[in-house]
């Protein structure tokens, strides 16, 4: 039986220059898996613990107690583990950290063995990642659905230096029928909304945020950012409403404090919020919506879902958690899950997360973190699940575009037979 003979984790930086893990697995017979691990900035209250060093080393964000604990104790640990059994790779590595939060050994620590082993397994069975994640970890057939990419054009809130309160304001290529189209399409409508904001705001609007979509430079309100992306989606050739949606996170918890929203020069409760949300579905063809409000609102959330026809993601909220998954399922409290598989902490969590929802009736959006590596797991574990749906910031920077880029190849590997589920986003908006 092939086995684990080499765990070796080491610091790295993510794309914001803050330390994180690169893990290699080793295999008996040669075999090498590798995984990075990424880094989120409007992180939620309930997510799976990092490990960080403290003290002065890089502002005290340095990882190199997680990195040891990869490389002795996780490294023990896995020596008896069979390799090709990510359900046994993961109790053992859950085992081996009990605490809450995996906050022991480091929730960072131990995804980067647990996806570093899936890696290595999947090149052990001569399979690709996606094939490997689909047929031999979560046991389906190998009928495979790329996804319709939520790409973050104009970035806000944590992840920009501007005024603008949403966090993310995104473009769903929905009017495309393959994925290679959409791709088109997005960086289109992205390179063309560059040109459009420089001509109308000067050339400081050409700087980018966390996540490579534009710095909002000059956009004072919500509104504004989204009618310069309808603005160019027009002008790019394409439709509103018909070839593309719109979609935000707002990130609700960052602008959440004393009971009030603070958004648009203004502090709303969560019913004048709701009553904005609403408006901008009226306005926009805005067809999915994340994190409307605060990260313990479950009420709220509830609200919104009553009140709407269009996706609700969850992201704070559940934080891939498949305990809070199901109490946001019973309060119907979203109709969507975001899936970032470092909020939890292990692959087969994440799987079982995106199962709960997925048998709920719920959409699943597998997601990056805006703090990224190169590393190009979540692509397929996208198409491996097949949620239809993967977030990757914009067409821009290495740390985004290298995910865009894992699904053209699976693509291509696949001949192009895979489906494509634009049109599932199909909208009424302005007769369309
Ligand atoms: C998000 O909120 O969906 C996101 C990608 O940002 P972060 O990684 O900062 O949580
Ligand atoms: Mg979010």
């Amino acid at each position: 039986m092939v086995k684990i003979t080499r765990i070796r984790a080491l610091e790295i930086l993510d794309s914001r220059g803050n330390p994180t893990l690169m893990t290699k697995v080793t295999l008996s017979d040669g075999v090498i898996g590798v995984a990075k691990v990424p880094s989120g900035a409007s992180t939620g209250i309930h997510e799976a613990v990092e490990l960080r060093d403290g003290g002065t080393r890089y502002g005290g964000k340095g990882v190199t107690h997680a990195v040891k604990n990869v490389n002795t104790v996780l490294a023990e640990v896995m020596g008896s583990v069979n390799p090709l059994s990510q359900k046994d790779v993961d109790e053992s590595l859950l085992k081996a950290d009990p605490s809450k939060g995996k906050g022991k050994l480091g929730a960072n620590a131990i995804l980067s063995v647990s996806m570093a082993t899936a890696v290595a397994a999947a090149v052990h069975l001569k399979m690709e990642l996606f094939e490997y994640l689909r047929t031999k970890v979560i046991g389906k057939n190998a009928k495979y659905l790329l996804p319709v990419p939520l790409s973050n054009v104009i970035n806000g809130g944590e992840h920009a230096g501007n005024e603008l309160a949403i966090q993310e304001f995104k473009i769903l290529p929905i009017g495309a029928k393959t994925y290679p189209e959409g791709l088109r399409c997005i960086s289109e409508v992205y390179h063309t909304l560059g040109k459009r904001m420089i001509k109308r705001y000067g050339r400081m609007a050409k700087h980018v945020g966390d996540e490579g979509g534009y710095c909002g430079y000059g956009l004072k309100h919500t509104k504004n950012a989204l009618e310069e992306i309808v603005g160019a989606v027009e002008e790019a050739g394409y439709s509103p409403g018909r070839d593309v949606v719109l979609g935000i996170d707002a990130a609700a918890s960052a602008f959440f404090k004393e009971g009030k929203y603070t958004i648009d020069g203004k502090k709303l409760d969560a019913s004048e919020l709701l009553e904005m949300y609403l408006d901008l579905e009226r306005t926009f063809p805005l067809q999915t919506v994340e994190d409307p409000f605060d990260e313990e609102a479950f009420g709220d959330f509830a609200e919104y879902v009553k009140e709407t026809k269009i996706q609700v993601i969850t992201d704070d909220l559940t934080v891939s958690n498949p305990e809070i998954v199901k109490r946001a399922i019973k309060e119907k409290a979203g109709n969507a899950l975001l899936l970032k598989v470092n909020q939890i902490g292990s692959v087969t969590e994440a799987i079982e997360a995106a199962k709960i929802a997925n048998d709920a009736g719920w959409g699943v959006v597998v997601s990056h973190r805006s703090g990224e590596t190169g590393d190009t797991f979540i692509s397929d574990l996208s198409v491996a699940l097949g949620t239809g749906q993967l977030k990757s910031g914009a067409p821009a920077r290495t740390d985004r575009v290298e995910k865009y880029n894992r699904l053209l190849e699976i693509y291509d590997l696949l001949d192009g037979k895979c489906g494509y589920p634009g049109s599932k986003f199909r909208t009424d908006w302005r007769n369309y």
